[in-house]
């Protein structure tokens, strides 16, 4: 090594000691990924897109994303200034927050919701079914739950499906659906609305579709996004909400090629365990809406994804989405916004949505819970909140079960578009859920 490259080496390894912040910070870097800043600049934004950073937010105008190992060496090969962030930003009300127990508390980990299917189907057999709909790449059985009359018997009625947590980190996304759950199996007897619904329809629920990856975010590291796929260049985890097959890698904006990116695609179409379950299941049965839950925005986003344009069922979508939303604003008072996802968040490819509409014509819906953004908690929802959030949701669902049933038999999604929702400004920064 000549005299010139070592000073030149000791120089930059200066500047980038000198870029870190405090020790207590760094404390949290758990050696795979972690949570690093930059200023919000044109150039860097141009930039940022180039390298295909699993971006967070955006907050007092600096931009955040999660780093590998990897994308660390780039940054300062490239000498792009950057910031090391602790990891637990700041809650929204840190008092209730579960972020740095260890634990998850008061959100579903895998056992718990696998301990809660078996429970209800034990305790209410006459509407409770769990099926074992296949296995995650670590071996977890992925389940869902069936809620109808007769339900062991595939009737007539009109099919919906709710599916929970492709992203590891978006606990919200676990416990809305295995809440649901819940309160239908138990509020069935003394509930007549539920009870008349359920007796016209056959809910499904999938509560968590990404099992190993929500393991590993409650054990390991909070901010994991993917499954836990071994990648052939060493990097862990494919985006199971980039690996279906509609525009499946459309563009490498959507979704990514490069393994270690937090929305790579995959191999192929359905290379992954986990988004072939939901295939198989989906094309098993004849669903007339599809729900997936993730957070965090507050939005409520429907197909396309993969280009900022609009389905020419759009119309159709919008009242869905917009009833569903004035179903949710009269719960508690929440505002979720809603519009067609490519213009409404960023572009996605190989999305369930997209794909659900796309091959299986089946409107599909991907509700981003809350919070409506970062500085009121991002992926940490107060616990307080998980109440709030599971009821407002089941509103939304119940009167979307009672339309699937009205419309059983028929394709039409058309009807009165009611109430006082809000449609999208478009477009809004770039934010990965
Ligand atoms: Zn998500």
């Amino acid at each position: 090594m000549t005299h010139w490259k070592l000073t030149m080496m000791i120089t930059l390894m200066l500047v980038f000691l000198l870029a870190l912040p405090a020790p207590s910070a760094l404390a949290q870097d758990l050696g795979d990924h972690d949570v690093v800043s930059f200023e919000k600049t044109p150039e860097m934004m141009q930039l940022l897109q180039r390298l295909q950073l699993d971006l967070l937010m955006e907050k007092n105008g600096r931009v955040y994303a999660v780093v590998g190992g990897r994308d660390l060496l780039r940054l300062q090969q490239e000498f792009i200034p950057f910031a090391i962030e602790t990891q637990d930003f700041p809650p929204y009300s840190d008092k209730h927050m579960a972020v740095q127990s260890g634990i998850n508390g008061q959100f579903y980990s895998y056992k718990e919701v696998v301990a809660e299917l078996m429970n209800l189907e034990q305790a209410y057999p006459n509407i409770v079914q769990v099926v074992d709909i296949g296995d995650s790449l670590e071996g977890r059985d992925i389940y869902a739950i069936k809620l109808s009359d007769n339900v062991t018997s595939d009737e007539d009625e009109a099919e919906v499906v709710f599916l929970g947590c492709h992203h590891a980190r978006e606990w919200i996304a676990v416990d809305v659906p295995i809440r649901m759950a819940r309160r239908l199996a138990s509020n069935y007897a003394s509930d007549s609305q539920i009870q008349s619904l359920l007796d016209s329809s056959e809910v499904w629920i999938v509560p968590i579709v990404n099992p190993d990856g929500l393991e590993y975010s409650i054990y390991v590291y909070r901010y994991w996004r993917k499954n836990r796929r071994l990648n052939t260049d060493g990097t862990y985890g494919v985006d199971l909400n980039r690996n279906y097959s509609y525009k499946w890698g459309y563009d490498n904006s959507g979704s990514s090629p490069n393994p270690d990116s937090g929305i790579y695609r995959g191999t192929a179409p359905f290379s992954e365990p986990e988004s072939r379950a939901v295939r198989d299941f989906v094309q098993a049965h004849d669903f007339q809406v599809l729900i997936s839950f993730h957070n965090y925005s507050q939005i409520i986003l429907y197909p396309w994804g993969y280009i900022k344009a609009l389905h020419p069922q759009d119309d159709q979508l919008e009242y869905l989405a917009r009833n569903m939303a004035n179903r949710m604003a009269q719960a508690h008072g929440r505002i979720y916004d809603y519009g067609p996802a490519g213009y409404s968040l960023y572009t996605t490819n190989g999305d369930t949505t997209d794909w659900a509409i796309g091959e299986e014509g089946i409107p599909a819906f991907t509700i981003e819970l809350p919070p409506p953004n970062q500085a009121h908690g991002g992926f940490f929802n107060d616990e307080d909140d998980i109440i709030p959030i599971t009821e407002e949701n089941m509103a939304a669902a119940l009167w979307l079960i009672g339309w699937a049933i009205d419309n059983h038999g028929t394709k039409a999604v058309y009807g009165a578009v009611e109430g006082t929702g809000r449609r999208t400004p478009q477009p809004q920064p770039n934010r990965r859920k």
